[in-house]
């Protein structure tokens, strides 16, 4: 029987201040940036520890009382939202970075720690954590979503950074998975189980990551095409090919327009490819010289070279900050955002068949994306008032996610299921649904974490 008022006078005994039931701590945990209506918890729990955040677990369970994990909240999909209400388990004050091993490249981190957190710490020892979302989210969130970035044609996802994990799951029990070695063949992988798993079948308490020694060179350029399509057939070349890119992203041209309006840059408002590469001088030299001949061959611009590192980082948080650049253009928008990924091959002629569908819309719908990994956004700015704008959004993204399918990919190549695409994830895992639920019954069985998120 679920008796919420019980669970929380009993956590209130366990943290103090640090259970909050205020009307503004339940508002900021219970929205998002998505277009979903905001669904507040009962109340926020600040845990410090892993003990405290298994007795947080073990006394919602006593209660029937549903728990949802928080990182910083920037995930896009209402993954966050408490729609059965229960307890936000905010893990901001979990934010020790534990270890770092430079000899073997790995760190272990609380949840909290946000990537940039990381990226500082461990920057001052030639080292780098390379998977970086727009937004400065935590590493728990990132491994909770399967979370990628810029880099990820390189060095891969949160699924291939992860190395071992502890959890706690929905009977309070703590586990470990995984271990430091950089690979096993020991049992059930339970440490990519949980990768993805948004916080319904346990809690991450721990992380230890990979690390990647920061190379010794690094250019950026920029190069602007006549039509997305040129760009494109450039970006998939450059992946067929085998260079050894370490960035490469596309920015239409409407994105470009309000990426140089956010950010103060001035470049072409054409659809674009920010580019980087990582290696030895020479190494750098070659691939950017290759890579500029490909982009010339497909009607690509000058490149326009950034090698001093704050021009980079000018550039990189241009393109971070392309999600807030976007709502620029319709100001007091919400937006309904797509997130497919298709094979590299099949990536031309889906981003055509989009570009097509999205000319005729009413308001704005720019596109970006990390197009070599296949993956692409287009970001639908509606009205949130006007009933015409989210079913002219909503046709759109499922036209997307059919296309996306059938291409042989999935709805959802980074942001992950939440609330938005629990339909989708059905059309596109078919009967794995069931094992899905199989396991969510198994560890959870009376849905007590992050209910009604992922299984449709
Ligand atoms: C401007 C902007 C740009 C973005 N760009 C990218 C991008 O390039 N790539 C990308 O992948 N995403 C991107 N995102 C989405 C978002 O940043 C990621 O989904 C991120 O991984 C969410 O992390 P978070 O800490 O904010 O998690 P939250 O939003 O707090 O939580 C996300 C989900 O994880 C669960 N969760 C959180 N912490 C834990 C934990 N410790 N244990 C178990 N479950 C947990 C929550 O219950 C929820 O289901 C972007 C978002 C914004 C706003």
């Amino acid at each position: 029987m679920r008796d919420v008022q019980a669970a929380i006078d009993a956590l209130g005994t366990l943290l103090g201040d640090r259970l909050s039931t205020s009307d503004s701590d339940r508002d900021v945990h219970g929205r998002d940036e998505s277009s979903f209506p905001p669904a507040a918890p009962d109340a926020v729990a600040y845990p410090r520890s892993t003990e405290e955040v298994s007795a947080i677990v073990r006394t919602c369970s006593d209660h029937g009382v549903p728990v949802v994990a928080f990182g910083t909240g920037s995930s896009l999909e209402g993954h966050v939202l408490a729609v059965e209400g229960g307890v936000a388990v905010d893990t901001s004050l979990m934010d020790a970075i534990l270890r770092v091993s430079i000899e073997d490249l790995d760190a272990t981190v609380q949840p909290g720690v946000t990537r940039t957190a990381l990226e500082k710490r461990v920057g001052r020892e030639g080292a780098f954590f390379s998977v970086d979302p727009g937004a400065d989210a935590s590493l728990g969130g990132m491994a909770a979503t399967g979370a990628s970035g810029t880099n990820t044609v390189r060095y891969g996802t949160m699924r291939e950074n992860v190395l071992a994990l502890e959890v706690v799951l929905a009977d309070a029990r703590v586990i470990r998975t995984g271990t430091r070695a950089r690979k096993s063949s020991a049992g059930y992988d339970l440490t990519h189980l949980f990768i993805g798993s948004e916080g319904t079948l346990g809690i991450i308490t721990e992380l230890t990551v990979r690390l990647r020694p920061i190379p010794e060179a690094i250019s950026a350029a920029v190069c602007s095409f006549p039509t997305t399509a040129h760009a494109v057939a450039t970006a998939i070349e450059i992946v067929q090919s085998g260079a050894p890119i370490a960035r490469c992203e596309l920015l239409d041209a409407t994105m470009m327009g309000a990426v140089n309006a956010h950010a103060g840059l001035d470049h072409a408002e054409a659809p674009t490819l920010f580019l980087e590469f990582h290696g030895s001088p020479s190494e750098v030299e070659d691939d950017a010289r290759y890579v500029e001949e490909l982009a010339r061959e497909h009607g690509g611009g000058d490149f326009a070279w950034s090698v001093r590192a704050e021009d980079r980082s000018r550039l990189w948080r241009a393109r971070h900050n392309a999600y807030f650049a976007a709502l620029g253009l319709r100001p007091g928008c919400r937006v309904l955002t797509t997130d497919v990924c298709v094979p590299v091959s099949e990536l031309a002629a889906v981003i055509d068949a989009t570009v097509e569908d999205v000319a005729g819309l009413t308001f704005p719908a720019p596109v970006l994306g990390h197009v070599a990994d296949g993956n692409f956004h287009v970001m639908l700015l509606i009205d949130p008032d006007e009933d015409g704008d989210r079913q002219a959004a909503t046709a759109v993204y499922e036209r997307m996610v059919e296309r996306a399918i059938a291409a042989g990919g999935t709805c959802t190549g980074e942001h992950g299921v939440g609330l938005g695409k629990r339909r989708a994830l059905a059309a596109e895992a078919g009967p794995a649904v069931g094992v899905m639920r199989a396991l969510k019954q198994a560890l959870d069985p009376d849905d007590l974490l992050n209910p009604g998120k992922v299984l449709p």
